[in-house]
């Protein structure tokens, strides 16, 4: 009797464990809403009051992403995520924080790292973020800039044999349709510099049915990620919250093709600038295969204010966090991406605080230590003004170049 039991428990967890394909994926009748006015969880009162911020900011989300929100709770991150507030009217910051346009060769293509280009591909993405760093694209959609002409790009990086990974995002990376990322992607196999292409996405939060019901995505994924030359997903997990059974099934469908992922997200006041929060999503994506890779001090940018946690108090919530973590957890780094490059707060003193360039846009400058006096006000490395002591490197470290 036992043995017939143990017998068909195993046989329900084979059955299970196989099960996995991308039809299970299949949910009808959820799609994207532009119109907040259909979003149940909002009354009329409440849109009243946001009507100033929807004439200047877009709205976007995937009935999915939605479906994740307890509108019983005031500060439910999902919510603070994806839903207006009246607060992004408060005036900070510029619309392109980075200064990317100093780096764009042409529209949509940027050129900062020596290694790295970066292609935005999209002006859309699955859901518009309150926070986005790139929300330019959605409010001038007019201005264009993502690429129109992909040819020029693709002559630009065969000329450049410096450039060995390619990143694809926006805009969202996999909003495309997957025949429009099958053109970009089997151009760039193509230059055989190029090694690691990378895809941008936030579609495993808002939309995993993307990848679950998109059997020719993931043949695609599966036929390019090679094993010298890896697809990686770059996901974009705020809080752990985000990771639903849809989430799951999509990772396991992505891990199954051979890609490899690493998540980024910004620390973001009230969503998961508090080290449990943090710890907890490092674990969780830790668990599900997922490496954190960058954690971003918020760019100081137009209608984000809200969400921005001061750099000295992001270094002690990201320490915290990371020392309730396991080695495999706390992999990420915490990074500010500024115009002069990516800059790392490493440590602070009492009085002083320890930048390095994780990587700059000049080079000979990668790996420097700077030593500034501390600013318990700063958001941003402009607003770091007594500098006490600096370290060049010689010889900055180089992971990259002809081969
Ligand atoms: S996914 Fe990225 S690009 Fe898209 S809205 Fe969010 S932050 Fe902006």
């Amino acid at each position: 009797m036992l043995k017939a039991l143990l017998l068909y428990l195993q046989k329900l967890r084979l059955k299970y464990s196989t099960s996995l394909n991308v039809k299970e994926g299949k949910l009808p009748n959820q799609g994207y809403l532009t119109d907040i006015q259909k979003v149940k969880g909002i009354n009329k009162t409440e849109l009243d009051a946001l009507q100033p911020v929807l004439n200047k900011f877009s709205f976007r989300a995937h009935e999915h992403y939605l479906s994740l929100i307890n509108w019983q709770n005031p500060d439910d991150p999902i919510k603070k995520i994806i839903i207006p507030n009246l607060q992004e009217l408060e005036k900070w910051g510029r619309l392109d924080a980075s200064n990317e346009k100093d780096y764009s060769i042409m529209p949509g293509f940027q050129h900062k790292y020596t290694s790295t280009a970066v292609m935005l591909i999209s002006n859309v993405c699955g859901g518009f973020c309150r926070f986005c760093f790139r929300k330019r694209l959605f409010l001038h959609p007019e201005m264009n800039e993502y690429i129109q002409d992909l040819e020029p790009v693709f002559s630009y990086i065969e000329a450049h044999p410096e450039i060995n990974n390619v990143l694809l995002t926006g805009g969202d990376g996999l909003i495309l349709s997957t025949s429009k990322l099958k053109t970009i992607i089997s151009r760039l196999r193509q230059i055989n510099h190029v090694k690691i292409i990378r895809i941008g996405t936030k579609l495993l939060a808002f939309n995993p049915f993307r990848i679950l019901n998109d059997e020719n995505l993931i043949k695609l994924l599966s036929a390019y990620s090679l094993p010298e030359k890896r697809i990686y997903i770059m996901t974009h997990f705020n809080h752990p919250a985000e990771i639903s059974q849809p989430t799951l099934k999509a990772v396991q469908l992505l891990l199954k093709a051979g890609v490899i992922l690493a998540n980024q997200t910004p620390m973001l006041k009230g969503i998961n600038d508090s080290p449990y929060i943090l710890a907890n999503l490092f674990k969780k994506l830790s668990y599900i295969g997922i490496p954190p890779y960058y954690v971003f001090i918020c760019r100081p940018t137009i209608g984000n204010f809200s969400f921005s946690v001061p750099i000295e108090k992001a270094l002690e919530i990201f320490q915290k966090a990371q020392m309730m973590c396991s080695g495999l957890a706390k992999r990420a780094r915490l990074t500010m991406s500024h115009a002069s490059g990516k800059i790392e707060p490493v440590a602070l003193t009492d009085k002083h605080i320890i930048f390095r360039y994780h990587r700059a846009a000049d080079d000979s400058t990668s790996g420097d230590i700077m030593l500034f006096k501390r600013n318990p006000n700063a958001y941003w490395f402009d607003d770091y003004q007594e500098i006490v002591d600096t370290y060049a490197y010689q010889k900055p470290y180089r992971c990259f170049g002809p081969e």
